[in-house]
């Protein structure tokens, strides 16, 4: 083919591309999170052959500090390259076969989300509901495991959408007296509230990389119980392919009878080490610390919000997450116009309701880097200008 044949189609940015300059924000949304210059700096390194020692190495040293933040011995500790959403599928495809019994507690969008997954792949589904800002209790989940005869119980730990913070403890070994597995999204609480999956006898776990780990979109986290892993190998059906956690298992070197790390497709090494370098920075300042300093910080919120007459829409403070406060809409003020306010004057971001806070509330992440007291006050500073102004501006 000749060098000059015309193209069908042109580049817009044929001579020269200009180099596209973003914006840096403080994003409190309910996530990605900012992450640290740590972070950035490990995303930036030249990439890795998936294959080599160099990411083999990395790949374990990421296991176990997974273990360590999952609180698990469990040797199915991995992870893949997809979001939240696709660590929630993998867990309902590598645990249920079409037709199995499945009882999810929705407690917000996450919940619904699940929900129309499991429905996808044919499973039967039992949604139970609760109005919002409440939790269930162990004996409300039991009913429901109990009458529906679950395979699988789903539940949301931090639920982003209504603020609100699912209990756990309880609840796995009331599923396992009626051999029904626990599966939990902790997408938006890990490293925010605490959960211990081996304690609490949790069967499988997600979370994704850009909340409170604090680092970039793209990879989820997830560990599954031996009991779990049982129940993967009894499976009659194959789990779709690229899900599929026994391939992945074997990538991340998870099982004792099989160190051959096949391929299951090209990992990003630059993900993997910007991961890497969160999950040291947390290791450093310890779990149980920065649980604490995420519930100091929420709580240091809510006081400075009360300050300025703004209130919790979830209104029991048990019932709270620490990771994601819904704030009532103030009187007077139009919400999106606030959310504008504060993006353009003082660069922060903020999410509008979804879910159960729809039209009612807005909510505001403070997650791994971003949980720090000055972030509150220059937070709270931001939302005391904006009412101000938009209030006058109703007034003229
Ligand atoms: N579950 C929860 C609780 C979440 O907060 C989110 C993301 N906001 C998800 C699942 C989905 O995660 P992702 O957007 O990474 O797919």
């Amino acid at each position: 083919m000749s060098a000059s044949k015309p193209l069908d189609y042109e580049s817009p940015h044929k001579k020269s591309a200009k180099k596209f300059i973003l914006k840096e924000y403080i994003q409190l949304t309910a996530g990605p999170a900012n992450f640290s210059d740590r972070v950035l700096q490990a995303l930036s390194m030249q990439c890795l052959n998936p294959l080599s020692k160099e990411m083999h190495l990395m790949m374990d040293e990421v296991k176990a500090m997974l273990q360590y933040l999952f609180q698990t011995t469990n040797p199915l500790t991995l992870v893949n390259q997809t979001s939240g959403s696709g660590g929630n599928e993998s867990i309902l495809t590598n645990l249920l076969d079409p037709g199995d019994k499945l009882v999810i507690a929705v407690g917000g969008t996450w919940g619904e989300k699940v929900q129309d997954m499991a429905q996808r792949y044919g499973f039967d589904v039992l949604a139970i509901r609760k109005p919002p800002g409440e939790i269930f209790t162990v004996e409300e989940l039991e009913a429901a495991v109990k009458s529906h005869q679950a395979n699988l119980l789903f539940v949301t730990h931090g639920e982003s959408s209504g603020g609100t913070l699912q209990q756990l403890e309880g609840i796995g070994p009331m599923c396992h007296k009626y051999d029904c597995l626990l599966a939990v999204d902790a997408v938006a609480s890990m490293g925010v509230d605490p959960l211990y999956t081996d304690r609490w006898q949790l069967d499988a776990v997600c979370t994704a990389s850009q909340k409170a780990i604090g680092s970039p979109p793209g990879l989820c986290l997830l560990t599954f119980s031996p009991r779990a892993e049982e129940r993967i190998k009894a499976k009659k059906n194959k789990s779709p392919y690229y899900f599929d956690m026994t391939r992945q298992g074997l990538y991340f070197d998870c099982f004792v009878d099989d160190h051959s790390r096949k391929y299951h497709y090209t990992f990003s090494s630059n993900l993997l080490a910007a991961l890497r370098e969160a999950l040291a920075q947390l290791c450093e300042e310890g779990l149980s610390e920065v649980w604490e300093r995420h519930k100091r910080n929420s709580e240091y919120l809510w006081k400075k919000m009360g300050e300025i007459g703004l209130d919790c829409f979830v209104e029991k403070v048990e019932n709270r997450f620490h990771g994601i406060t819904c704030v009532k809409i103030p009187s007077g003020v139009d919400q999106l116009e606030l959310l504008k306010f504060i993006k353009d004057k003082y660069d922060i971001e903020i999410a509008y309701g979804h879910g159960p806070t729809l039209n009612k509330a807005m909510r505001i992440g403070l997650l791994g880097q971003n949980s720090r007291p000055e972030v509150v006050d220059y937070l709270v500073k931001a939302l005391k200008d904006g009412m101000e102004q938009l209030r006058k501006q109703g007034t003229n």
